[in-house]
């Protein structure tokens, strides 16, 4: 098919959920760039949002696939299978958690976060459901966790909606000690809020929040699905401020592009599931486990995570040469490879971002005036320097 069926298609057949997609058809990738079907050239700097940490292509991550498609794709979750398991031992071995259980994606993971932490608390015969989350933040797309993103637009089409979910204001540690109350059970933050507009937590907000749990006996949970897996230089976004939490979800890039999420907790919350109490059919399957294995096993080689945090400085070095050249930029914002350029409000994100495309780049308009990038871990200087120079250009 070429491009115009293609549309065409989509336009008579699929949901009216992504309407607005560019005018391109992905063909195929190779390092940070990807290619349409006539060879025009893109350089992503978005990666599948979030996802592709080692870009396209990557030749470990396409050998070990190779390999495994061959060998199984799925079976399941009766038996064990060896890519599960070594993945389940580079996760315990490299976070604070205990135990983890594979789903499919972020939402899932979440899903089985707020399933956890309820069941942690009926176990021990307590009367505690209720979830406080964050102005901004962002869950997921099923309906418990729609109800658990602090962003009205995502509600409104769905109530009523699950109750048991409050909602305080961000990096603001009186509102959230306000919102506790008796039935209180946890208290569910992204440590880098990213659909909200890349907004790290500060230090204090994460540590007075652990404090404040351990008072209250409440259990926190830190959703990662976007700022873990090596996005911010570390492994973990929780690293980046030294505060553990008792329930940790991950997704997008630790499959490399293929889904898998991960729900991990310390194993007194852990404990709490029984069997019979949560499963899957496809979570962790060995195609998934294996893309997990082979993703994180490349992003903890000697100097790759050094190499995240380098290429962030300059990132944001060059990022901040623009707010010296134009006044069309406010400000940077993010950690790691997690990055925003917050616009003038004169200047349209989505806009800009089809100026950009048009000049053979991928960004997000991630807000109105917000312009986040998530690169693959992968990018170079050399990519980095194209892209701000089109930025230069674009702002004047
Ligand atoms: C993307 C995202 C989710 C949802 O993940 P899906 O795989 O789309 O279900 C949840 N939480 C955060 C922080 C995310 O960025």
């Amino acid at each position: 098919m070429l491009k115009d069926e293609i549309i065409k298609c989509d336009e008579n057949y699929f949901m009216t959920v992504y309407s607005g997609r560019y005018p391109l058809v992905i063909d195929h990738g190779s390092g940070i760039r990807v290619y349409g079907q006539d060879g025009q050239e893109y350089l992503d700097f978005l990666a599948g949002i979030g996802v592709n940490a080692l870009g396209y292509g990557h030749p470990v991550l396409v050998k070990a696939l190779q390999e495994q498609v061959a060998k199984l794709i799925h079976c399941s979750n009766l038996y064990y299978i060896e890519p599960q398991a070594y993945l389940e031992k580079l996760l315990i071995k490299n976070s604070c958690c205990d135990r983890v259980f594979f789903a499919n994606s972020g939402s899932e993971a979440n899903e089985g976060a707020l399933k956890l932490a309820r069941k942690y608390f009926k176990t021990r015969g307590e009367k505690k459901f209720e979830v406080i989350t964050a102005e901004r933040s962002f869950h997921g797309r099923t309906l418990v966790t729609t109800a658990a993103t602090g962003q009205e637009k995502y509600h409104k089409p769905y109530q009523p909606l699950p109750e048991g979910f409050t909602v305080v204001p961000f990096n603001d540690l009186t509102a959230m000690e306000e919102a506790v109350g008796p039935e209180t059970a946890a208290v569910m933050i992204e440590p880098v809020q990213g659909e909200g507009g890349v907004y790290p937590a500060e230090q204090e907000y994460l540590q007075g929040l652990r404090e404040l749990c351990n008072q209250k006996d409440i259990l926190l949970i830190f959703d990662e699905v976007q700022c873990g897996v090596g996005r911010t230089g570390s492994l973990f976004a929780y690293e980046e401020y030294g505060v553990e939490a008792d329930i940790m979800t991950l997704a997008k890039a630790l499959g490399g592009g293929v889904p898998i999420g991960a729900l991990l907790a310390k194993e007194k919350v852990a404990s709490a599931f029984e069997p019979g109490d949560h499963g899957t059919t496809f979570g962790g399957n060995p195609l998934a486990s294996r893309a997990a294995v082979t993703t994180l096993e490349v992003i903890l080689e000697d100097g790759f995570l050094e190499g995240v945090k380098e290429k962030s400085s300059y990132f944001i070095k060059q990022l901040e040469g623009l707010i010296a050249e134009t006044c069309n930029v406010k400000g940077i914002r993010g950690l790691g490879l997690m990055l925003a350029l917050e616009l003038s409000s004169s200047i349209s994100a989505k806009d800009l971002t089809m100026e950009l495309f048009n000049r053979g780049f991928l960004v997000n308009a991630v807000q109105e005036h917000t312009l986040r990038f998530l690169p693959p871990l992968i990018v170079e200087k050399a990519d980095i320097d194209l892209l701000v120079g089109e930025l230069a250009d674009l702002l004047k």
